[in-house]
C-alpha cells in the first residue's frame, strides 16, 4: 500500500493544483483585522467638552420635566402650559417675575403681558434687547387673577434653583416681594430688600418693585430707576 503523503507534500500538491488553475499568488495568513469601537462618552466628558451644549440640553430636559408637573392642582388644571425661562446661557441679567399672566400662558413666552411695557423700558435703560437677557418666573403656571401663593412658590422653587444653576446669569433682578422672598428665602418685604445687593449662590441679586406697581404709580419711577442703576452697576 502506498504511503500517505506527508504534510509538506500535501501542501506542495495543493499549491501545484492552484498554479495549474492559474492562481499565481496566495496571501500570507495573518491576524484578522480588528476595528476597535470608539469608546462611549460619559456625561462628564460631554460637559467637559462642550459645557454650553450640556447646559442647553439640561435646560431642555428641565423644561420637559416642568411641562408634566402637577404639584399645584389648581394651577395645573387651569394652565395652557407650564412656562420655563428663555434666554441665552450666562446672560448679563435675568429678570425674575412671579408667574405667567394670561397672555404669557396663551403665547407660551414670559413677559409678554402686563409686565411687557415695564420690561421694554428697563431694557432700553440698560441698552439691552429681549434676546440678550434671561426671562423666567418663580412659578411656571398662570395663577388666576392673583399672585401665586407661598405654597405654590415653594412647590416650584426646585425648578427655579435648577434653572438658575444651568442658565448662570451674571445678575438676577427680582420683581416684587413674592419673587424676592421665594429666591432669597426671607420674610422681608420689597421695601426693605431693595436698594442693596443680595447674594444668591454667588450671583448678585437686586430687588425692585413689581412691574404692575411701577406702571401704576408714576411716583415710584425714581425708585425704579435707582434699582435699574444698581443692576447696571452690577452688570458692569
Ligand atoms: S407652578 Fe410649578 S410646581 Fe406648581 S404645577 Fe406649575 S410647574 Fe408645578
Amino acid at each position: 500500500m502506498a504511503e500517505a503523503p506527508t504534510l509538506p507534500q500535501q501542501l506542495k500538491q495543493y499549491l501545484d493544483a492552484l498554479r495549474a488553475a492559474g492562481v499565481e499568488y496566495v496571501a500570507k495568513a495573518g491576524p484578522t483585522p480588528f476595528v476597535r469601537a470608539a469608546p462611549r462618552q460619559t456625561a462628564a466628558a460631554i460637559v467637559a467638552e462642550d459645557p454650553l451644549a450640556a447646559r442647553r440640553r439640561g435646560l431642555q430636559l428641565l423644561a420637559d420635566e416642568v411641562q408634566n408637573c402637577a404639584k399645584c392642582l389648581e394651577l395645573f388644571s387651569m394652565r395652557t402650559r407650564a412656562l420655563s425661562g428663555i434666554g441665552p446661557i450666562a446672560a448679563p441679567v435675568a429678570f425674575l417675575g412671579d408667574g405667567p399672566d394670561t397672555v404669557d400662558d396663551r403665547e407660551g413666552r414670559p413677559f409678554l403681558g402686563a409686565s411687557a411695557a415695564w420690561l421694554d423700558r428697563a431694557l432700553e435703560f440698560l441698552s439691552r434687547t429681549r434676546d440678550e437677557v434671561y426671562l423666567l418666573n418663580a412659578t411656571r403656571c398662570r395663577a388666576p387673577k392673583r399672585f401665586p401663593t407661598a405654597k405654590e412658590c415653594a412647590n416650584c422653587r426646585d425648578y427655579l434653583v435648577r434653572e438658575l444653576e444651568l442658565a448662570q446669569p451674571k445678575v438676577i433682578c427680582c420683581l416684587g416681594t413674592t419673587v424676592a422672598q421665594t429666591l432669597l428665602q426671607t420674610t422681608e418685604n420689597i421695601a426693605t430688600l431693595r436698594g442693596r445687593i443680595h447674594d444668591y449662590a454667588g450671583i448678585p441679586v437686586i430687588c425692585t418693585f413689581h412691574p404692575a406697581y411701577l406702571l401704576k404709580n408714576p411716583k415710584s419711577e425714581a425708585d425704579g430707576r435707582t434699582d435699574l442703576e444698581l443692576i447696571r452697576g452690577a452688570m458692569g
